[in-house]
């Protein structure tokens, strides 16, 4: 496996990204996907949209994730997941763009296995993935919260970990949440990067686009 040098001996061989707010940024669409996601709860709660608003805002301001605040409210992550993949519309918030699958696919070209990592589930991740031209052949495997506990949980970097094969000194992540998902990935030992985040203790690099990645790997 080909690798690229980071600057202290070690040797990037392994990309680990997270999709919303890193591949792409929207406030829009976040603020759809908000409200959609309230709509879900509502509805699987038997409860109107401002207290599903409310009961939202109070567990995630806890437990800081949607996946996991959707868990504790008594929903399953899955179910939530799949009713909200059929709500929400990423394609009129998400701007199609070719840059990402480019640069995912450059990456790829020089040998490095790109992995994706979302607290999602999968057919939203896909559908989403859909908006920005992200095919299969842009990554090499995807976490989403179908297949391990979600981020902060170190279980889905574990998991690319072992289909990348590599040492996690050896792996680059990158995200916009510095608590949630930076700080995990540093605690295993994985080089981190922050994008779209602005400052975070537990990140090797500050990025402020996507495509700064390819110089900095
Ligand atoms: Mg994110």
């Amino acid at each position: 496996m080909v690798g690229l040098p980071t600057g202290d001996g070690e040797v990037i061989k392994a990309v680990f990204l997270d999709v919303d707010g890193t591949l792409y940024r929207s406030r829009e669409y976040e603020e759809h996907l908000l409200s959609q996601a309230v709509s879900v709860i509502a509805e699987l709660l038997g409860i109107g949209k401002h207290e599903a608003f409310r009961k939202l805002a109070e567990t995630k301001k806890i437990y800081k994730t949607v996946s996991k605040s959707v868990e504790v409210l008594g929903i399953s992550r899955k179910v939530f997941y799949d009713k909200l993949a059929d709500k929400v519309k990423p394609s009129e918030y998400i701007r199609r763009s070719d840059e990402v699958p480019q640069i995912l696919r450059a990456l790829r070209g020089r040998g490095i296995f790109v992995g994706l990592h979302t607290n999602s589930g999968r057919k939203l991740a896909k559908k989403v993935l859909d908006c920005l031209m992200v095919s299969d052949d842009c990554y090499d495997f995807i976490v989403t919260s179908d297949e391990a506990e979600p981020k902060p949980s170190d279980e889905g970097y574990r998991l690319l970990l072992a289909k990348a094969g590599v040492r996690a000194s050896e792996a680059l992540y990158v995200g916009d949440r510095c608590d949630v998902e930076v700080a995990p990935a540093k605690k295993l030992g994985l080089k981190t990067a922050i994008i779209h985040g602005g400052g975070c203790e537990f990140a090797d690099i500050i990025l402020t686009d996507i495509r700064e990645l390819l110089s900095f790997v």
